[in-house]
């Protein structure tokens, strides 16, 4: 497949294609990006790669000419045509038009039998986080997520406590991998052009053994302790042992008028054992 705006305007218009907001559409049409991501996630021969929205394809050509299989997620049937002229060289892919967010993705890649498993994807920057909350919360078994997103949003996902962006996501992220930014990216890489520029975070599986007793127990906790941001653990944690968690927190020097957004995810561990 070929990389200019005029190239993937004609293939687009050829089949009629009008871009959609509402599905996050910009196609990136840089191979020297695309050729960056691809390289610097690592993928090869042994890998397994989930795609979420392969949109033209330009991504999906460059990751299935270096890994073991591809299968991607979209949820814009209009693409097909496209896709299925795109990436007509290969046979290694495979693409459900589904919305990545509904579809039961442990159930897809049950057939596949690989070492790694790896997302990548350029998201649609209308639910990053949702897909990013499935991919945890689902226990989609992935050794790596290479992905682009809005420059925020990445900024988003490595806050710490005390900043306005740290959340319930922040302390699951932190429990389940460690992130990196890998490359900046322009807005004058995509079509259309988007307001902001994009950065490409990798998640990687972390080595780091947290010990939780009870990994449901303490998930719940975390969520509930989140559920009304501004206000502290004594309100938005009622239905649980207080004097306990008081205790808890008085060895780190807080009492129960703290809020979550202040706490690290040891703290969270520490009372999540207690109470269990
Ligand atoms: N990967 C392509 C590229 O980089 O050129 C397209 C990226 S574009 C930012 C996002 C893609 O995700 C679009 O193709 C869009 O239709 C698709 N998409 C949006 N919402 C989706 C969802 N819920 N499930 C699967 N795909 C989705």
């Amino acid at each position: 497949m070929e990389y200019s705006p005029k190239i993937m305007q004609d293939n687009l218009d050829r089949n009629n294609f009008k871009f959609k907001k509402n599905f996050g559409q910009n196609f990136i049409i840089d191979k020297n990006v695309i050729d960056n991501i691809i390289s610097k996630s690592g993928v090869d021969s042994d890998t397994l790669v989930i795609e979420i929205g392969p949109g033209a394809g330009s991504l999906s050509a460059g990751i299935a000419s270096k890994c073991g299989n591809l299968v991607c997620f979209e949820i814009d049937k209009t693409l097909k045509p496209i896709l299925e002229e795109n990436l007509k060289e290969f046979n290694n892919i495979e693409i459900i038009f589904e919305d990545f967010l509904t579809a039961d993705v442990n159930e897809v890649i049950k057939k596949y039998n690989y070492k790694k498993i790896y997302v990548i994807a350029n998201l649609p920057y209308y639910i990053t986080t949702p897909i990013i909350t499935k991919i945890i919360e689902k226990k989609i078994n992935v050794d790596k997520v290479v992905v682009m997103v809005q420059k925020e949003v990445g900024d988003r996902f490595k806050a710490n406590p005390g900043s306005k962006d740290y959340s319930s996501l922040s302390i699951f992220l932190k429990y389940y991998f460690d992130v990196f930014k890998i490359l900046d990216v322009s807005r004058n890489v995509f079509m259309p052009k988007p307001n902001v520029d994009s950065i490409v975070v990798e998640f990687v599986k972390t080595k780091t053994k947290f010990d939780v007793k009870n990994e449901e127990f303490f998930f719940k906790l975390v969520r509930d302790s989140f559920t009304q941001k501004r206000k502290t653990l004594r309100n938005n944690l009622k239905a649980y042992d207080l004097d306990k968690i008081s205790e808890v927190l008085a060895k780190y020097n807080f009492d129960l008028s703290v809020r979550a957004e202040q706490l690290p995810i040891g703290i969270f561990i520490d009372i999540a054992n207690t109470l269990c």
